[in-house]
């Protein structure tokens, strides 16, 4: 076993967890300092990490973004107008959400009346449903990432890590800032187990969340 992982069996999965990230005081930092993922820190644009569009997870979330999209509330989405002229995707394949004003079409300013920040987050609050279930997965997910192997016997290796620069592809390489380096965003006030635990249990599944979080607890 890697020391610096945490393993628990399910399934056919063996689920590895990075100990010190999830047990650290890591937070997002969006209006509060965050300086964004442009290759020129931009706390007071307000984009934190949606300057690109989202990538999203096949065809079947797309479907739920585009469905979801055309359900928010004018008032709370900046961006209503352009995205019932061009739509909330960047082409026809439907991969990743559209970029308008240099961030994603669902992002609105700071200054925007409805309220800052991503307009799908607060159409769920406003249903009085959770942001997993109307954002794309990369955008709830995100600092948590999660790489899939293939093991023997049909079975998988599933490694549960923080967000890299790495993994943000060749605009990792110019971002001024990466949240899950440095200390900056370290000023939680629980561990991440417990900040994200909504997040993680969606990922992993109750039961190996459950037995994780009574061994790292
Ligand atoms: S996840 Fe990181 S980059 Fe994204 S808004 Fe939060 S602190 Fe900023």
């Amino acid at each position: 076993m890697d020391e610096g992982f945490e393993e628990v069996e399910s399934g056919g999965t063996t689920w590895r967890f990075d100990r010190e990230f999830l047990r650290s005081d890591w937070t997002c930092i969006w209006g509060r300092g965050c300086l964004g993922v442009r290759p020129e820190p931009a706390e007071q644009l307000g984009q934190g990490c949606c300057s690109f569009g989202a990538v999203l997870d096949g065809d079947d979330e797309a479907r739920t973004v585009g469905a979801l999209a055309a359900t928010l509330d004018p008032a709370r989405f900046e961006h209503h107008a352009a995205a019932v002229e061009g739509g909330v995707f960047a082409d026809g394949d439907r991969r990743a959400t559209r970029v308008v004003g240099g961030a994603c079409v669902f992002l609105n300013s700071p200054d925007f009346a409805g309220g800052a920040g991503c307009a799908l987050h607060l159409g769920a609050l406003d249903s009085g449903e959770s942001p997993i279930d109307w954002k794309p997965s990369v955008c709830w997910q995100l600092p948590v990432h999660v790489d899939f192997q293939p093991a023997e016997d049909d079975t998988e290796v599933a490694t549960v890590r923080r967000w890299s620069r790495a993994d943000w592809g060749a605009e990792g390489e110019t971002m001024a800032w990466c949240c899950t380096e440095g200390d900056r965003a370290y000023v939680g006030d629980r561990p991440v187990i417990e900040s994200l635990a909504e997040e993680l249990e969606a990922i992993v599944g109750t039961e190996v969340f459950v037995e994780l979080r009574r061994r790292l607890g």
